[in-house]
């Protein structure tokens, strides 16, 4: 089994680890840091190959924290492992994360 967390992003811009999901799965991946304002939507690629066994983060993330879509399946069930590796909790796909869509705040 894998034990997975939330996924962890860090601003494009400055790296703070506050960053806060400001936007629904069903219209944009829009992200704002808390610290500079920059804004950026992380996307996935696939990376190639897969894993069973994911065990979802406990407790699930939250509404406002980071997310993205898998890049095969469209699920926002991405978590990173142990390892630092970017995953698929629905189909398991190994993915790696990209950041576009960078936008620097004031
Ligand atoms: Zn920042
Ligand atoms: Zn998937």
């Amino acid at each position: 089994m894998i034990q997975t967390r939330k996924l962890a992003l860090a601003c494009p811009q400055c790296g703070s680890p506050d960053i806060f999901y400001s936007c629904t799965p069903n219209c944009c991946y829009n992200h704002v840091c808390a610290d500079c304002q920059t804004t950026f939507e992380p996307a996935t690629r696939l990376r190639g190959g897969a894993v069973t066994g994911i065990i979802p983060p406990d407790p699930l993330p939250d509404a406002t924290d980071p997310t993205t879509e898998c890049a095969k399946c469209t699920s926002n069930a991405v978590y990173t492992t142990q390892d630092g590796s970017v995953v698929c909790g629905d189909c398991g796909t190994l993915l790696t994360l990209e950041i576009t869509q960078i936008a620097p705040g004031a």
